[in-house]
This record gives C-alpha cells, structure tokens and sequence, in this order.
C-alpha cells in the first residue's frame, strides 16, 4: 500500500493541484471563494487511488465535495497524479466544531477560543490593508467603533451596504481579525446569508435544529455577509430573527452587509429591517481617483514586483466601477512584469486591459433593457413575453437568462434588476441561480450564454 500521508510528496502534489485549480478560476469573486474553501482542507492524505480531504465540518466538506470535487479531481490528473484516483472528504474529528458549545469560561481559561468560523476569515482583510477614502470613511469609522466596543447598543448591529467590489466583505472581516487578534478568546463566526441558510437546511435535514440554535446563538461577534439573499416569507428570516435577537439580547455583536440599504430590502420581513435599521447603518460608495490610486499603491506594496506609479496612475484613470476590477487589473500587469522584467507603456497596457477596459466601458453603459432586447432577439421573442408572468418553458429560459445576464455582467443591484424586470427581488434570485445550476449540465445553454455576452463584448468568465 502507498501510505503517503504527509509525506512531501503529496503535500507538493496537493500544492500543486490548488495553484492549477485556482488559475482556472477567473473570476475573482469565485477564486477567492475557492481560496477559503481551499484553506479549509487540514490534511490530505493519499493512498493508492484515494486521495483523502479532511475538513473542520460536513458542511464544509459537502460544499467543497459539490463544487470542486469534478475540477480537483481533473487538476490531479494535470498534476501528474493518476486519472482513476477517487476523492473523499471527511470531517477531522479533532478540528470538529463541537467544541462551539463549551461553556465560555472553559474557552476563556484555554485563552483560545475553540470556536471555528463556519466560513474562515481572509487575515488579508485588516483594518491595515483598508485604504481610508471619502467613499468609504464612515463605514470605516464605524467598523472601527465595533471594535472598540463591540455589543454597544449605537453600533449594534452595524450593517454596511454598497455596490459590489467596493470592500463591504473586507470591512466585515477586517473587524473579525482586529477582534480575534485582540482577543482569542471570542467565539467569531463569519458566513454569507446563503451559507446560513444551507447550513439551516442540513441541520434541519438531520434533525438537529437545536444544535444549530445553539452553534449560532453561542457566539460572540456574528458576521453575516450579503443578507439580500435572504428570502420572503422564508423559515429562515423566522430563525434568524431569533438568532438576531438572542445575540442583542446577550450583548453579542452582529455586523451585516448588503448591497442596498436595509429598508430597500424587499424580501426582508418589516420587523428584520427595523432591528437591521436599530443599530448603525453606514454605506461604502464608489471611490474617487485618488482613493483608487491610494489603494493600487497598498496592494501594489505586496506585489513581487516593482510596478510604477505611471501604471497604477493608468489602471485607477480606466477603471473605476469596482476594486476588484482593478485588483484583476493589476494581476494581470504584475504577472506581465514578473514574467518580462518590462515595464509597459501606454499602448502596452492598452492591449493587455483591453478587456478589461472595454468591459468597463460596456457595462456602465449596458441597460437592463438592452439585455433583455438582446436575450428576446436571440430566443426569437418579444420582449412583452420576457417580462411577463407566463410560464412556458419557452419563455421562462430567456427570462431567466435575462436575469442572469443582468445580474452578472452590470454592477445594477438586485432591486433594480427586480424593477427592469417587474419582478420579485426573489424571483430574480432564483432566476440566476436556476441558470446557473443548468449551466454545469447544458452545454447548449452555455453555447447561448456565450454568444448573448460576446455581443457586449463580454466574455464567459462568470461560469
Ligand atoms: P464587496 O464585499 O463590497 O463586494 P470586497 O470587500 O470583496 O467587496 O472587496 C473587493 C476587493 O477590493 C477586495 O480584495 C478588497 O480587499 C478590495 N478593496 C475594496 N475596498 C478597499 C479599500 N478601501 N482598501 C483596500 N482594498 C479594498
Ligand atoms: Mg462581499
């Protein structure tokens, strides 16, 4: 038998494999996300054909198993390992979140808290690495507040909307690990809405929803990302508004984001929106040139290379929508450096952003309507039929493309994406999401999608 657990070998194998999965990930959104999922992974131990992940908890191992098993398993076979190796995933008992539940004094006592985030924390979201700008002072002011006190009834909970890429995820962050940091004894628990609600789901799938009351209610500073994908009328705002307001009621910190102000929720129940609205509600706007440029030069400093001021003058001059367009942006011309040891001029960069530039160009032009006019035309209907209610097959495919269209390649929130469309913020919700499951399985489809962007000069980097 090949026992080659921990070995150098598959610790190399299995370095190897993460590089090659993650550069076939472009989007950054989505390699980011792979990134943390990846980090997750505490052992991987290889024999003879089975390669065998272990993971902090069974909801981690079902997500990674679900979305990256069928790529991890092709990136062995790139690797060099293998093309009939099996992947498994199972839960490190000694990493095992059970521990969530001991009582605080015995956490307090051991000085580490044993609690694990259900999602882990980037340590590169800290307060040092956000760069300070008009467009984002005050939620920057207030995030800094929590930390200084956090439980307090003006800054609890503290939600902090915006567009999408102008640092909501970092911000949220940034207060779990200056808090972690400051104190290891916190129970600190990050995750998006939509992990709460799959979590929700599995717990109840096991009988076992009072291990999850208990898991959430236990903690101490809760960090729930993008809170509009909460659902109407859902069991899942029911259970957490009870989380919420058992965490207040404890003193507990709750920091949430979203992309638009609480009360422009729609799928969110009133009495949501009032506790969201009881604390502190702060938005990062669009930054300026000069915020752009400020923050091109702090992550230009973690670069391996040396990339000028002139570069990073261009990259903040051309792109402006989101950061992390410009973070996509300056990869691109930090991997050209270290690969040519030349730094670009004007017409160089140019051709190099040219897509990311068009796109920029595109999309802030890019109506709602014009996409749906393109997705009509394309399925050869009008558009009276996508923005009806009629639910043929025939018709529901483009509406839903559509949406999903809208929603990938424009920075238009969802509630005007729901307005262009007249339809419920949930129903677009689940539109993206329906074409989203079938374009893993239809190649047909994707063929579609691929042509419908390519007329906006988009390409099918979103999946
Ligand atoms: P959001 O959650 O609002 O969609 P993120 O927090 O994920 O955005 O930010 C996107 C990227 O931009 C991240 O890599 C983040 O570090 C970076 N970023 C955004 N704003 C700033 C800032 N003010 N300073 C430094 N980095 C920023
Ligand atoms: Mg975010």
């Amino acid at each position: 038998m090949n026992t080659s657990n921990l070995t150098i070998e598959t610790n190399d194998l299995w370095q190897r494999v993460k590089t090659i999965c993650l550069s076939t990930i472009q989007n950054i959104e989505e390699k980011g996300q792979a990134e943390r999922y990846f980090g997750m992974i505490s052992s991987v131990t290889h024999i003879d054909d089975v390669i065998k992940f272990m993971v902090p908890n069974k909801f981690a191992a079902e997500t990674i198993e679900k979305n990256y098993a069928e790529k991890l398993k092709l990136c062995f076979g790139l690797a060099g390992a293998s093309m009939n190796i099996k992947l498994e995933f199972a839960v490190d008992e000694n990493k095992k979140n059970t521990i969530v539940y001991t009582p605080h004094q015995v956490a307090k006592s051991r000085k580490i808290s044993s609690f694990i985030s259900t999602m882990p924390l980037n340590d590169e979201y800290t307060f040092d690495e956000f760069v300070r700008g008009p467009s984002n002072s005050f939620a920057l002011a207030a995030a800094m507040g929590v930390v200084k006190n956090p439980g307090k009834s003006g800054y609890n909970p503290l939600f902090i909307h915006g567009g999408t890429g102008l640092g909501k995820t970092h911000l949220m962050q940034a207060i779990g690990n200056e808090l972690k940091t400051r104190d290891p004894s916190l129970a600190i628990c990050y995750l998006t809405a939509e992990t709460f609600l799959n979590e929700y789901v599995n717990y109840m799938k096991n009988s076992n929803i009072m291990e999850f009351r208990k898991k959430y209610r236990s903690v101490d500073l809760l960090l729930l990302d993008d809170v509009q994908f909460f659902q109407k009328g859902s069991e899942i705002q029911e259970e957490f508004f009870n989380t919420f307001n058992a965490l207040q009621q404890a003193k507990k910190q709750i920091v949430m984001t979203s992309d638009v102000a609480p009360k422009k929720l729609p799928a969110i129940e009133a009495r949501l929106i009032s506790r969201f609205e009881g604390g502190m509600v702060q938005e990062v706007e669009t930054p300026s040139y000069e915020t752009r440029l400020a923050i091109l030069r702090k992550k230009a400093e973690s670069s391996d290379v040396r990339i000028p001021d002139s570069t990073l003058e261009f990259i903040a001059d051309n792109i402006k929508s989101h950061v992390r367009a410009m973070e996509g942006a300056l990869g691109k011309v930090a991997v050209f450096i270290g690969a040519t040891n030349q730094v670009l001029n004007i017409d160089q960069l140019k051709h190099l952003l040219k897509d990311l530039i068009e796109k920029e160009q595109t999309l802030k032009k890019l109506t709602i309507e014009e996409i749906q006019n393109e997705v009509a035309q394309k399925y050869g209907i009008s558009v009276a039929q996508i923005l009806s209610t009629e639910k043929t097959q025939s018709l529901v495919t483009p509406r839903q493309m559509a949406m999903y269209v809208a929603r990938k390649i424009t920075p238009k929130s969802l509630q005007e994406i729901a307005t262009a469309f007249n339809k419920k913020h949930a129903t677009i919700i689940h539109g993206v999401k329906t074409i989203e499951k079938r374009l893993d399985v239809e190649p047909d489809l994707k063929n579609t999608l691929e042509e419908i962007l390519s007329k906006f000069g988009s390409k099918i980097e979103y999946k």
